[in-house]
């Protein structure tokens, strides 16, 4: 890295030396070139390894706004959550660190509750509820989250179960959207059963904010508390989650994260940039055009599965999960007599080769799986070239 540059660009920064009138205008650094991470094209989707989505210019310019004046966190904490609520039609809403960090501030509201001697007491469990209730099948990696605040997670099957195990002890009832087909109770008995016996119910709708209309669903369903991850479909700041749901139950949520110092989630942190920066990424995600996103898609999607099908045996097919990233993905195999690389042998060279492009991590040695949903535009057609060649070199 240039030192001297660095110490011009330093400079320049410092609001003592910062002038509009400035007459030379610094070019931002290649940072990632400088630290030897190579960006790549994204055709695979939302993965947080992947670092997931890209903000507009839009929410980073409501971040720069942000991050130029000083404010109460508290209040802006409201006005923010107000917002929120209002547009995902919620009685409350906050921004949470990730989905994840809605899980742990949501599961230790449901717990504590506004008893600020509870909050102090956090995660040391004794006499107070340190139960929650869930399905066998939502048992997931995340649900982690949810026992960072030393509850037992007690399995279920069945709605007999549910009455059986559902009791004093019981804080919170954990839902797992995206496995909702798996279990025995589906999210509606579970919102029921939930109500029956006056325990919260969580949906983790965290990769469910495509389409549009499910953000107000399952608050409206009557999931006490719900989360959408922020950095995925919304393309909100990486670190935001959305925590929505009951007044009471989101003020509890609050009272047990920062910027309260004694609270559990204190290091689950979310600023002021970040707060602002989720709530105008999720506005614009709400009012933009998605007729005309999914066609730009289905565009893409057709670009990229024309020149793969020139060449010998390739057939695709074209699945949108009804729930969790619901988007099209692209699925292409062919016969590895007539094309001799398998999709992984594809993936690898994509990946290696310039420019780089990341397919999903789904695709395996008989199928090529992409998504065009985090592409830029004019990508699609470079994807679709890169395929084609790497495909036309293996033909037999
Ligand atoms: C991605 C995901 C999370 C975590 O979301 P973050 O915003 O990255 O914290 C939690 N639960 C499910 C089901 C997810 O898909």
């Amino acid at each position: 890295m240039s030192s001297r540059r660095s110490f011009f660009e330093t400079m320049a920064s410092l609001p003592l030396f910062a002038s509009k009138s400035s007459a030379v205008k610094l070019k931002t650094p290649d940072y990632f070139k400088e630290l030897g991470v190579k960006p790549f094209i994204n055709a695979a989707g939302t993965y947080t390894t992947l670092t997931a989505s890209l903000m507009s210019q839009e929410t980073m310019d409501a971040m720069e706004y942000a991050s130029k004046h000083f404010v109460n966190l508290m209040k802006l904490q409201d006005a923010v959550g107000a917002k929120i609520a209002g547009l995902c039609g919620s009685e409350a809403a906050m921004v949470t660190s990730g989905a994840s960090g809605a899980l742990t501030v949501g599961t230790a509201g449901c717990i504590t509750g506004t008893d600020n001697k509870a909050i102090l007491q956090l995660p040391d469990l004794t006499g107070l509820k340190n139960e929650v209730l869930v399905q066998k099948s939502h048992r997931y990696g995340y649900d982690h989250a949810v026992r960072a605040c030393g509850v037992k997670m007690v399995e279920i099957e069945t709605e007999e179960d549910f009455h059986r195990l559902a009791g004093p002890r019981t804080a919170m009832a954990l839902f797992f959207n995206d496995n909702g087909a798996k279990g025995k109770i589906d999210s509606k008995g579970w919102v029921r059963l939930g109500k029956q016996h006056g325990i919260p119910t969580f949906n983790d709708a965290s990769a469910d904010a495509l389409p549009v209309e499910r953000l107000s669903l399952y608050t409206k369903m009557g999931f006490d508390l719900v989360t959408f991850s922020g950095g995925k479909g919304i393309c909100a700041p990486q670190s935001t989650g959305f925590l929505l749901g009951r007044k009471d139950l989101i003020e509890a949520a609050r009272l047990n994260t920062s910027p309260y110092s004694d609270s559990i989630a204190r290091g689950m942190k979310v600023n002021k940039e970040e707060m602002v920066g989720a709530l105008v990424a999720l506005e614009s995600y709400m009012k933009r055009d998605h007729e005309a996103v999914n066609k730009e898609w289905d565009r893409r999607v057709e670009t990229i599965r024309k020149v793969a099908g020139k060449y010998p045996t390739v057939s695709s097919k074209v699945d949108v999960p009804e729930i969790a990233n619901h988007t099209p993905h692209l699925k292409m195999s062919w016969d590895q007599s007539k094309i001799k690389l398998s999709p992984l042998d594809v993936k690898k060279i994509l990946f290696e080769s310039e420019p780089s492009i990341e397919v999903t991590p789904s695709t395996s040695k008989d199928e090529l799986v992409v998504t065009v949903w985090m592409l830029k535009p004019g990508e699609a057609e470079v994807v679709a070239r890169r395929i084609g060649e790497v495909l036309k070199a293996a033909v037999a």
